[in-house]
């Protein structure tokens, strides 16, 4: 199992700064997630560590050999890497066991055959050894990159938006059995992704970027639950915003009050409130209802839980309304009073942003 490391990369075109001092390292056998929204300089990262892009600045070190750095720039093929893009890339006139074997070229023939037969047992095609790739699904083909990509046993994997050209749920199939092979492998992978779910599915950690810049890196956990600001804390989904006050360390809401943390008194701090956050408890007697209460303006069913949009009955009437999630089916009708309960671990208050 290896080790993969950028060192203040940074990557130019022309004048615009695509990934700016980039350090990040994946310790052997780890899966890496670099995630952002389009644009944000993940390709380009992924490119570099793979010497598709020559290195502009800073290094790369795959097990501690520098890759590119220092005046040294090793061609993709003498870096061990294995490599699967979105359009899996197949040799449309080879068959599958030949496609696997194309990285292979240089072992004996005995010893290809192995490697071929164990890389798509690993994906689960062995059957299909003899096929055309245009004989297989999307997901088959899929799995047969991944396969040629595993076969020369590369030090490295990197995976760019693998999944985005299958439908949503061969996507959701094909990534779980990718996990597990890169696992069982014990494969270090560096992963790009724009999806923030499927980041979390894949990841032991995340690298969050914006703008070329890395914003968090973390387990899913810590950014989910320890986001660094508010952008990190908005990327995994919906949530309520609010604006407030500091004072005497706390921020009041019409959930109730929110640790400020460090933040001085009497800045000026957003609240982000995740729409689980808000637990709610219909009130017996209707309206006029205990502090922190709210009026359900539309329930919907989401399928595994339920959406609830509120209006806060402390706030006045034509103010923003609110999202909760609550698990399961729970539709309270239009009107409804609520009591809410804050859980504050997943209230984050951050300065105001200007403008
Ligand atoms: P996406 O998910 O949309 O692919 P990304 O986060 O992977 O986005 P990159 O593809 O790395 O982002 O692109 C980062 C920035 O660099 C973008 O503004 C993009 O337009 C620009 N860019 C990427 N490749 C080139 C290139 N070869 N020439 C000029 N600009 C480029």
């Amino acid at each position: 199992m290896s080790s993969l490391s950028l060192e203040h990369v940074s990557h130019a075109f022309g004048d615009l700064l695509a990934v700016d001092d980039l350090s990040l390292t994946l310790e052997p056998g780890e899966v890496v997630c670099l995630l952002g929204p389009s644009g944000c300089g993940k390709t380009t990262a992924l490119r570099v560590a793979a010497g598709l892009e020559p290195l502009q600045q800073g290094r790369v070190l795959i097990d501690g050999e520098v890759v590119a750095g220092e005046g040294r720039e090793r061609p993709p093929e003498e870096r061990s890497v294995g490599l699967v893009f979105q359009d899996y890339a197949l040799f449309p006139h080879l068959s599958v066991a030949d496609n696997v074997a194309f990285g292979l070229r240089r072992l004996a023939a005995a010893e290809r055959r192995t490697r071929v037969s164990e890389a798509l047992k690993l994906v689960g095609m062995a059957a299909a050894a003899e096929a055309y790739p245009h004989m297989l699904s999307g997901g088959q083909q899929q799995r047969v990159a991944l396969a040629r990509a595993l076969a020369p046993r590369p030090r490295v994997m990197l995976l760019d938006e693998p999944f985005s050209n299958l439908d949503a749920r061969l996507r959701q199939q094909v990534r779980d059995d990718t996990l597990h092979v890169l696992k069982q492998s014990g494969t270090t992978t560096l992963m790009v992704t724009h999806d923030p779910e499927e980041a979390m599915f894949m990841a032991d950690r995340i690298a969050l970027m914006r703008d070329g810049r890395l914003v968090q890196q973390g387990t899913p956990a810590n950014l989910y639950y320890e986001p660094a600001n508010s952008f990190a804390a908005s990327f995994f989904g919906e949530i309520n915003y609010l604006e407030g006050v500091v004072e005497a360390g706390e921020v009041a809401t019409p959930f109730g009050a929110v640790g400020a943390g460090d933040l001085p008194e009497g800045s000026a701090v957003q609240v982000l409130i995740r729409p689980e956050a808000l637990h709610l408890t219909p009130v017996d007697d209707g309206c006029p209802v205990p502090p922190h209460s709210v009026a359900v303006m539309a329930a919907r069913l989401m399928g595994r839980t339920s959406l609830i949009h509120l209006r806060s009955l402390e706030l006045p009437e034509g103010s923003p309304h609110f999202h909760a999630r609550v698990p399961g089916r729970f539709l309270p009708p239009e009107r409804q009073c609520l009591a809410v309960a804050l859980d504050r671990a997943q209230a984050f208050v951050f300065p105001r942003e200007a403008g």
